[in-house]
C-alpha cells in the first residue's frame, strides 16, 4: 500500500447528508450556468417549463429534462458549449465505437478536476508519488491517456507517456524503467500480459504491483486472467467523453464496484422505457449529472450504459455510491433472432471454460434468419489438431453458451494467436446485418 490512504478525503469520506447539501448548491449553481449559456438547453428547459428559479436543490433534479448523444451530435461542435471559446483550453472527442462523432471541451479549472478524479483513483489502488505510472490508454483524442496522465502528474507520479500500441517496446519499458502501475483498456492488458510471457518473462521479471483498466466492458473472469498473467492487482475505472473522461468512477481496494465521484457528478439509475428514476439496487440506465465542471457540464446525461448503484458500507471508508460494472450499453447489446445477447456474457462463459477474451462475435442474416458464430481462440493448453476432439470442445462450449444465452450460436474454434489482438478498446462484434442501415 501507498503512503496515501485518500487523494481527498474531505470529500471522498463525505458525511451523506453534507454531500447531497453540497450537490443540491452545485446542481443550482450549474443548473443555472447551462441555462443561461447553452441556447439549445435553454429551450429544451423552456418547452418543459423549467427555470433555474425551479431548481433550488437536489430534491429538484426530476425537473431537469434528459440530454441524450443526439443533442450532442445535433449541436457539433460548439452547441453545448457553456463558456466562451477564450475559455476552452481543452478539446476531446468521443473515440467512436458506436460510430458518431462528439466534440466536448474543458476550461483550465474543468482539466484541474479531472486530474483530482483521476489522482483518487490512483490513490485507490495504493500510488503514491514514488510510483511509476505507465500509461498505455492512446494518447489524442480519446480521453483515456491525458485522463491518466493529469491525475498522475498531479499525484507526483513518475509518468511514462507511452500511449497504447508498441507492445514489446511497452513489455521493454515496464522492465526497464520498473513500472508500477499500468493504465490502458483491459483488452489491452491482457494483450501485454501474454506478450510478456511471449518475450520469456514472468511477472517476477517486472515491478508492476497494479493496473487502472477501463474503457470497455469486462468481464471478473477477465480480471483474473489479466492479475495472474502480469501478477498484479486490476481496478476498473470508468467514465466516459460526454461526462469527464476515465475517472467518473473508481474502484477502491474492495474491488466491489467503482465509487462515483459525486461532489462532481450526481449520478441517478433510470428505467430506459419510461425514463422513471428507479430505486437504488434497481439495475438501470445510468444517468449522470455534472455539477462543478464549467465548459461543458451536461444535465441529466442518458449513457445507455446499464449499472446498479448501492450505498451500502464500503470497507475502505470511502462514502460515495458505488456502481457496478456496467455489463455493456444498450447501444451494444445484440438482438440475435429475438434474444437479448450481451458481449460480456459471451465472454463470461469463454473466460469460465477456460478460454481466454480472444474470440470474435459474427452476426449475419440469411434467408431472413440471423446467423450468429463465435470464433474462439484455442488456448495451448486445449490446442488439438485431432478433428473429433475440436468437434467435442465446440460442442461442448455451444452448449455453455445456449444454457447462458438461450439462443443458439455456431462455436468454431481457431488456431492459437489468429484473432487480432487490440491496443485499445476491443472490436469483437462483427454485424453485416447493421451495413444497409
Ligand atoms: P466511445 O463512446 O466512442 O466509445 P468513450 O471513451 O467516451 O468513447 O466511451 C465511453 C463508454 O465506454 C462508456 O459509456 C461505457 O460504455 C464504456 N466504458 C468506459 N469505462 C468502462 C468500464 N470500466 N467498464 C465498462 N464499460 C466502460
Ligand atoms: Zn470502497
Amino acid at each position: 500500500m501507498g503512503r496515501l490512504k485518500y487523494y481527498q478525503p474531505e470529500y471522498e469520506c463525505m458525511d451523506y447528508e453534507q454531500l447531497k447539501e453540497l450537490q443540491g448548491k452545485r446542481l443550482a449553481e450549474t443548473f443555472r450556468h447551462v441555462y443561461e449559456n447553452v441556447e439549445y438547453y435553454r429551450k429544451r428547459c423552456e418547452e418543459a417549463g423549467v427555470t433555474p428559479d425551479d431548481i433550488k436543490g437536489l430534491e429538484d433534479l426530476d425537473k431537469i429534462p434528459f440530454t441524450c448523444k443526439d443533442d450532442l451530435r445535433a449541436t457539433y461542435p460548439y452547441g453545448l458549449f457553456a463558456v466562451p471559446k477564450e475559455k476552452v483550453v481543452r478539446i476531446h472527442a468521443s473515440s467512436g465505437t458506436t460510430g458518431k462523432q462528439i466534440v466536448v471541451g474543458y476550461t483550465k479549472e474543468d482539466l484541474d478536476i479531472w486530474d483530482d478524479c483521476a489522482a483518487r483513483q490512483l490513490v485507490a489502488v495504493g500510488a503514491d508519488e514514488n510510483d511509476i505510472v505507465q500509461v498505455a490508454y492512446g494518447y489524442g483524442l480519446f480521453t483515456g491517456g491525458f485522463g491518466l496522465h493529469g491525475g498522475a502528474t498531479k499525484l507526483g507520479c513518475q509518468v511514462i507517456p507511452i500511449s497504447s500500441g508498441n507492445t514489446q517496446r511497452q513489455i521493454t519499458f515496464m522492465k526497464d524503467l520498473r513500472s508500477t502501475v499500468l493504465a490502458c483498456t483491459p483488452s489491452y492488458a491482457a494483450y501485454l500480459g501474454e506478450a510478456l510471457h511471449d518475450m520469456g518473462l514472468t511477472p517476477d521479471d517486472i515491478c508492476l504491483k497494479a493496473g487502472i483498466f477501463g474503457a470497455e466492458p469486462w468481464t471478473e473472469e477477465m480480471r483474473r486472467d489479466i492479475e495472474k498473467s502480469l501478477g498484479i492487482k486490476a481496478y476498473d475505472i470508468y467514465g466516459l467523453t460526454e461526462v469527464l473522461g476515465p475517472g467518473v468512477s473508481y474502484e477502491c481496494a474492495e474491488q466491489k464496484g467503482m465509487h462515483v465521484n459525486e461532489d462532481h457528478f450526481i449520478v441517478e439509475t433510470i428505467d430506459p422505457e419510461t425514463g422513471k428514476r428507479l430505486p437504488e439496487g434497481s439495475k438501470g440506465e445510468l444517468v449522470f449529472t455534472a455539477i462543478t465542471k464549467r465548459a461543458f457540464p451536461l444535465m441529466r446525461f442518458r449513457t445507455k450504459d446499464i449499472g446498479v448503484l448501492t450505498r451500502e458500507k464500503c470497507a475502505c471508508g470511502r462514502t460515495f455510491v458505488r456502481m457496478t460494472k456496467p455489463m455493456g450499453r444498450t447501444d451494444d447489446m445484440l438482438i440475435i433472432r429475438g434474444v437479448n445477447v450481451f458481449p460480456s456474457q459471451i465472454e463470461g462463459v469463454l473466460l469460465q471454460n477456460g478460454y481466454q477474451a480472444n474470440y470474435q462475435i459474427i452476426v449475419g442474416r440469411e434467408n431472413n434468419t440471423d446467423t450468429f458464430e463465435i470464433k474462439v481462440e484455442m488456448v495451448p493448453e486445449k490446442f488439438s489438431d485431432v478433428v473429433s476432439e475440436i468437434e467435442k470442445e465446440e460442442k461442448k462450449l455451444q452448449n455453455a453458451l445456449l444454457n447462458i444465452l438461450q439462443v443458439k450460436a455456431k462455436v468454431t474454434l481457431v488456431a492459437p494467436k489468429t484473432i487480432a489482438r487490440s491496443e485499445g478498446k476491443a472490436k469483437r462484434v462483427i454485424d453485416t446485418r447493421k451495413l444497409h442501415d
